[in-house]
């Protein structure tokens, strides 16, 4: 028997509760594992607190990250012992996931634990800081460079934001951090490398089609009018790496930023992010982050503590990232 934070539905409203599950109950997969951290994505408070519809099937043990041991393996990748990290590909959604002390998986879901990175750390970056880092790379892939101007980042305080203004800060760039809680966590921000901080407010605003040019790249986890007010904004040649709907799922734009302005907006998903550019996002993670981003931006919290963080992550009330210590 171990522990598990388990989701359940009754009169369609979803109930969490921590209780003692047996290792016959977990699902099928290749590899077991003595799950050490697990960490509270968005997603996840979604999923917890019932506002959206995450779960696909109850009950269901939430949490789309976990790292962990190889208990055991019938796949020749993974031997007992390995210690390896997961995020994304519906678990935690379809699949039991990280937020219980055992988990059984797919082999091929799984990514071995870079070296020089503890487990720990591994949570603190997780699915929000995997997104960030895909974010950055496709900036770099578009061609924005350090030269061509100043980066936005929306929703900068969030998991994925407060990952992408650190990355970004590490590469070189100017990061204009976009906020809706400056007092709290501008001087946060400002840490992590952002060169200004700017209010939430001036990007919620209704955009003209297009409007002066700002922003040389832009990461995006706020989605509606605030991307909508950043596409109005970009240079000549930019690019947006969109991943989140923090604000909304709607994007009320025009086709202007794109035939006038030749803007790139490029969509990001980690959920299904294949093995080989996962596993390189990992390694540029651990080599970029520097040791103070692990002081800065993140919490640990035990099972118990979860249920009252996913409603926060919810409202929009957790700066940088939180972690569970299974
Ligand atoms: P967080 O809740 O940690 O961060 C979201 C941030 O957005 C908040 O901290 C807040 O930043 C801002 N925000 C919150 N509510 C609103 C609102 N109503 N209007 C405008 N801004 C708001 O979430 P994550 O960082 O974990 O995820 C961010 C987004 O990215 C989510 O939508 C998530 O679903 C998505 N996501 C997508 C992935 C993918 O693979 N495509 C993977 C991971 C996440 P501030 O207070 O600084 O304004």
């Amino acid at each position: 028997m171990f522990k598990a934070l388990v989701l359940d539905q009754e009169e369609k409203k979803t109930i969490a509760g921590i209780r003692q599950v047996d290792e016959s109950e977990l699902p099928e997969g290749d590899v077991l594992i003595d799950v050490d951290y697990s960490s509270l994505n968005y997603k996840d408070g979604l999923a917890i607190t019932g506002k959206g519809r995450i779960v696909r099937q109850f009950p269901m043990v939430p949490g789309i990250d976990l790292t962990g041991r190889v208990l055991e393996s019938s796949d020749d990748r993974y031997q007992v012992g390995d210690a390896v990290v997961l995020t994304g590909w519906g678990v935690g959604e379809g699949h039991w996931g990280g937020m219980a002390e055992k988990a059984r998986l797919k082999a091929d879901w799984l990514v071995p634990l870079p070296e020089n990175l503890e487990g720990k750390q591994a949570m603190m970056i997780g699915t929000a800081g995997l997104t960030s880092m895909l974010c950055v790379q496709a900036l770099i892939d578009a061609g924005v460079t350090p030269e061509s101007g100043e980066v936005v980042v929306t929703g900068a305080s969030g998991g994925v934001g407060s990952v992408a203004v650190t990355l970004l800060a590490q590469l070189g760039y100017q990061v204009a951090a976009v906020t809706g809680r400056s007092e709290v966590n501008g001087p946060l921000l400002k840490e992590l490398g952002a060169s200004r901080i700017i209010e939430r407010s001036e990007f919620e605003e209704p955009a003209r089609p297009l409007e002066k040019q700002l922003w040389a790249g832009a990461v995006d986890t706020v989605g509606s009018k605030v991307l909508t007010k950043v596409l109005a904004q970009m240079d000549y040649n930019g690019a947006v790496a969109a991943c989140g709907l923090a604000g909304g799922f709607d994007l009320p734009t025009t086709v202007m930023p794109f035939i006038l302005r030749n803007v790139r907006l490029q969509g990001v998903d980690s959920v299904s992010c294949p093995f080989e550019k996962r596993q390189q996002a990992w390694k540029k993670l651990t080599e970029l982050l520097p040791a103070s981003y692990y002081q800065q931006a993140c919490r640990e919290v035990s099972l118990e503590e979860v249920a009252e963080c996913a409603e926060d992550i919810t409202n929009g009330q957790i700066t940088g990232r939180v972690v569970i210590k299974l």
